[in-house]
């Protein structure tokens, strides 16, 4: 029996258990995760950690006598399969651990192809540290990579694979990348990027399935095949196309929940004194303008962690955080602020054959979000503005010479 079982142990878990000690909680904590590593930092798996600039240690959230000294048992490579609300318990393995108050931190499982010859071992996901070395042990032997998705995180796996020499072929389905989560300007911009860098980007690419060949060493993808015919040889796959929520042994216990589990602004779920915190937990977020969504974010998941942690505690504070993320392909740094869902103009601020612009979102007026490449002045003075939720001057957001804390109603 734990006063406080966090369960996942990856961002949110982490924070949890940081923020529970922070605070003072002086009771029982355990956190059972299912990888054999403490915590460490998911965002670099796609990026100095493929690249091989930093080394594992490196990307732990706390080294792992943090944990220990914190009174925190860590319970790895452990997976929790049900969750008994009423008797308090959930079984993972071959045991029942007992609990006062769950957290659940779960993330999401990489959603993965359904075709034929998905399931080859030389096709691979990113979100787990496995995923990125076993893919790390072949890189040096092929030389033909393909990446199946046009999000975050297949750009970002092409910008470290074309740096090491591989030809990268990306496959976007839809009509340009970053469709679902930025503006047309800023998905052009990188489709221009990677194509300079080499990689051959294809957008509106209809793939059918992965064939795959006996060899020496077992069956292997070698080729993907696409809908008109072509078949694009390959010596590697990469899928990064968005994860499943993993959220099964809760719904099952009766949580509500669709994507992902439900919860309330204090990352309640409807099962009495069980949290859910970050990738896994559907909130009515403030800055989607009450939508309810899932956000995959390092930001979200430590807010909503710190969020639940403060309720156990006692307190009630809402969780009303403004959303960011970031990402690094080449030498562009993205940064974004707020949320642009639901945006109904766009302004383009500064010039993006310089490498340096923002792409500002409104609606109604407001600005309710920002993509700021090789920008970081916009996004800490934008910032402000998207809180503020005033209406502004227009001709002065798109004029890159007025900084954006002077920018007027
Ligand atoms: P996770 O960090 O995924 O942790 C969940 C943990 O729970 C995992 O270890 C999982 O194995 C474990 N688990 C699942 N089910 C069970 C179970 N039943 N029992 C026990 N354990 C279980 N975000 C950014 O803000 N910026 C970025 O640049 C960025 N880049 C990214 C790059 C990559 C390659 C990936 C994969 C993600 C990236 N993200 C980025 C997203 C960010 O990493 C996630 O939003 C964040 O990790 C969410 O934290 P979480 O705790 O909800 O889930």
């Amino acid at each position: 029996y734990y006063d406080v079982l966090i369960v996942g142990a990856g961002h949110a878990g982490a924070q949890a258990g940081i923020s529970l000690r922070q605070l003072g909680f002086e009771g029982s904590i355990a956190m059972i995760g299912d990888e054999k590593d403490p915590p460490y930092e998911r965002p670099p798996l796609s990026k100095e950690y493929f690249a091989g600039d930093k080394s594992f240690d490196r990307i732990l959230i706390r080294p792992a006598s943090f944990w220990e000294e914190r009174k925190i048992d860590m319970l790895l490579g452990l997976r929790v399969k049900a969750v008994d609300p009423a008797g308090r318990f959930v079984t993972a393995g071959d045991r029942e651990i007992g609990y006062g108050k769950l957290i659940w931190c779960t993330g999401g499982s990489p959603r993965m192809l359904t075709c034929n010859g998905a399931d080859a071992p030389n096709v691979h996901a990113v979100r787990r540290r496995d995923d990125v070395d076993a893919m790390m042990a072949k890189l040096d032997r092929i030389d033909h990579v393909t990446v199946i998705g046009g999000g975050y995180i297949g750009l970002e796996a092409a910008a470290v694979l074309s740096k090491f020499g591989k030809k990268v072929v990306l496959l976007e389905a839809l009509d340009r990348v970053l469709a679902r989560v930025a503006g047309e300007e800023l998905s052009r911009f990188y489709e221009a990027e990677h194509r300079a860098h080499g990689v051959d980007l294809r957008t509106g690419a209809r793939m059918d399935c992965i064939e795959v060949t006996d060899g020496e060493d077992g069956p292997r993808a070698t080729a993907v095949l696409m809908e008109d015919g072509e078949r694009i040889e390959t010596d590697m796959v990469i899928v990064g196309i968005g994860i499943v929520p993993e959220t099964g042994p809760l719904i099952a216990a009766g949580a509500v929940g669709g994507n992902g589990v439900d919860v309330d602004e204090y990352c309640r779920t409807s099962l009495p004194d069980i949290y859910a915190v970050g990738d896994c937990a559907a909130h009515a977020n403030g800055f989607a303008r009450g939508a309810q969504i899932r956000l995959e974010s390092v930001q979200n998941a430590n807010d909503q962690a710190k969020t639940a942690v403060s309720h156990i505690m006692g307190k009630e504070e809402p969780y009303h955080a403004v959303p960011w993320f970031w990402s690094n392909q080449y030498d562009l740094k993205l940064q974004t602020v707020g949320l642009s869902i639901g945006h109904d103009q766009t302004i383009l601020r500064g010039d993006p054959a310089t490498r340096s612009f923002s792409v500002l979102y409104l609606k109604g007026g407001k600005l309710i979000a920002l993509d700021c490449v090789n920008a970081v002045k916009d996004y800490v003075q934008g910032r402000a503005h998207v809180i503020s939720g005033a209406v502004l001057d227009q001709a002065q957001l798109a004029d890159a010479n007025v900084p954006l804390k002077e920018v007027g109603l």
